[in-house]
């Protein structure tokens, strides 16, 4: 039995278009930037290129692994030497795309063995992917590229199934062995996103990354936040993209209805890279549906 999704060109379309606003996103990440000004950047390429961001643009830096976006009112801006990942998503009609790329602000090499520990290990876990393939190979290949640059996967983050509007369905692709044992199947769209760290391997949770998502409809009693439902189902989104009054107060009080994500930290307070891809698992191989040509 395959798979493989009815709107197959929404998938593909979205992973171009996600794919080109995470290589913008790299090039703009340059010293004194503001970190607002650039997710705000990425996600409106998405959205003049057709499609609708799938997540805030997640900008975590250094021992940030994952989770970070702006809020409203953020100051911040890049400095000479960051280490920043650039995990962007796109949809088109909840076909959904993800993806990352991991930047050294400025184009510094003080973390070239970092980014490419990333970079290296993405590409290993891809090399093993085709239909019937038990996902802890993928765990093996990854593990192995990194562990031989002297660093270590993170192991409590993993890469996931994706379906329609759903970022993370219910396989997860580990970085490590041992995780578990489920099989890809043909047709099937996964993310497949390593974290290389130069620290204890793992993460804790930190303050409130600005990053939320409706756990389930809110119901007709509160139409400003059904509204915002129906626009992002449950899929991240930011509070800078509900930019009313009427719907700031609508997400303060239907706060029950909304899960909010904390930054991920590297426990051991060891620097991170990322680098992530959408793939569509075929028969005897991948399609990286987030590769530019
Ligand atoms: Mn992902
Ligand atoms: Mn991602």
């Amino acid at each position: 039995m395959t798979r493989y999704p009815p709107d197959l060109e929404n998938w593909r379309r979205a992973a171009r278009i996600a794919a080109e606003a995470r290589e913008l996103g790299a090039r703009r990440a340059v010293p004194g930037a503001s970190m607002r000004e650039l997710a705000d950047l990425i996600e409106e390429s998405i959205r003049a290129a057709g499609a609708q961001p799938a997540f805030p643009a997640n900008l975590s830096r250094n021992v940030e692994a994952a989770h970070f976006t702006p809020a409203v009112g953020d100051t911040l801006t890049l400095a000479e030497g960051d280490l920043l990942k650039v995990d962007v998503g796109a949809h088109v009609d909840g076909a959904v795309a993800d993806t990352a790329t991991t930047v050294e602000v400025g184009g510094g090499r003080r973390f070239e063995n970092l980014r490419l520990a990333a970079r290296e290990g993405v590409e290993a876990g891809i090399r093993v992917v085709q239909a019937g393939v038990d996902v802890n190979e993928i765990g093996r290949a990854v593990e192995s590229v990194i562990h031989a640059r002297g660093l270590k996967p993170i192991r409590d983050l993993c890469g996931h199934s994706i379906e329609r509007y759903v970022l993370h369905a219910g396989k997860s692709i580990p970085n490590v062995t041992g995780m578990s044992h489920e099989r890809l199947e043909e047709g099937e769209v996964i993310a497949i996103e390593p974290f290389a760290t130069n620290g204890a391997g793992s993460i804790e949770n930190g303050e409130f990354g600005n990053i939320q998502r409706f756990r389930r409809d809110p119901g007709p009693t509160e139409p400003v936040l059904q509204a915002l439902y129906r626009r992002f189902q449950t899929l991240p989104f930011s509070a800078r993209w509900a930019t009313s009054d009427a719907d700031t107060a609508a997400l303060k009080r239907g706060r029950r209805h909304l899960q909010s994500y904390p930054v991920f930290v590297e426990r051991g307070g060891g620097f991170v890279a990322q680098a992530e891809h959408t793939v569509l698992v075929t028969a005897d191989g991948a399609e990286v549906l987030t590769r530019l040509p």
